[in-house]
């Protein structure tokens, strides 16, 4: 696979709000662990109404349609995580400008770009059992199948792995951002909300393009 479509994107962004809806519960358990037992409501908030808007995106280009996604995630998700993956999806869109279609260089723009922002806005180093967390391998995994095969799904099916593994290495962590942060060792031996939707959202990206 060498190219991502706009139709693909579209489909990306409806499976993750049917994928968030189906674990609402999940992520809003995890939040309660270590939270305020809201990143489920959040989530599937913000993308319920990224859906509602879905069939009036299709005439978009890619990065208008991502802009969108980032304003209503803006608007609608709250918490910590809204402006955060409102941040994703803008920086996301800026690095996909005038794109038709997206190559495995444009692909790694669009989540290099949208990992950059995430950490730019919410100052999360690798290791303090955030969404970077999640990100940071899948964005390296990406890039490191593309520079090997130069395969687009070959470097999904590795991004999802990563973020994966990410994901599943936040538990014995301490939390150093977010609320989290405020239970100091007591968030020991939870898996992180924010690194788990993170993961679902490329897990989404992946489903969307098989
Ligand atoms: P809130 O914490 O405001 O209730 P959510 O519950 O929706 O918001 O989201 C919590 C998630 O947001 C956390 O699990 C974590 O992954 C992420 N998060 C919080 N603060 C930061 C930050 N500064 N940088 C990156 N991610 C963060
Ligand atoms: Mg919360």
């Amino acid at each position: 696979m060498n190219s991502i479509s706009k139709e693909q994107i579209l489909k990306w962004l409806e499976t993750t709000a049917h994928v968030l809806e189906e674990n609402k519960d999940y992520l809003t358990e995890l939040d309660a662990a270590i939270g305020d037992a809201d990143h489920g409501i959040n989530m599937n908030r913000g993308f319920q109404k990224v859906k509602q808007q879905l069939t009036s995106l299709g005439d978009l280009d890619i990065a208008t349609i991502l802009k969108t996604v980032s304003m209503t995630l803006i608007s609608a998700t709250g918490g910590a995580s809204g402006p955060l993956y409102g941040t994703f999806f803008l920086r996301a869109s800026m690095a996909v400008k005038g794109k038709s279609q997206l190559d495995s260089q444009d692909a790694i723009a669009l989540l290099q770009a949208g990992l950059d922002g995430v950490v730019q806005r919410g100052k999360a180093k690798l290791g303090d059992k955030t969404m970077v967390d999640a990100l940071t391998p899948a964005v390296n995994n990406f890039k490191a199948a593309i520079f090997a095969n130069n395969d687009l799904l070959e470097g999904l099916k590795q991004a999802v792995n990563g973020a994966e593994e990410g994901m599943k290495s936040t538990i014995p962590l301490v939390a150093k951002k977010g609320r989290a942060s405020y239970l100091g060792d007591r968030s020991v031996g939870h898996q992180d909300p924010g690194a788990t939707s993170s993961y679902l959202l490329l897990k989404s990206l992946l489903e969307s393009v098989l």
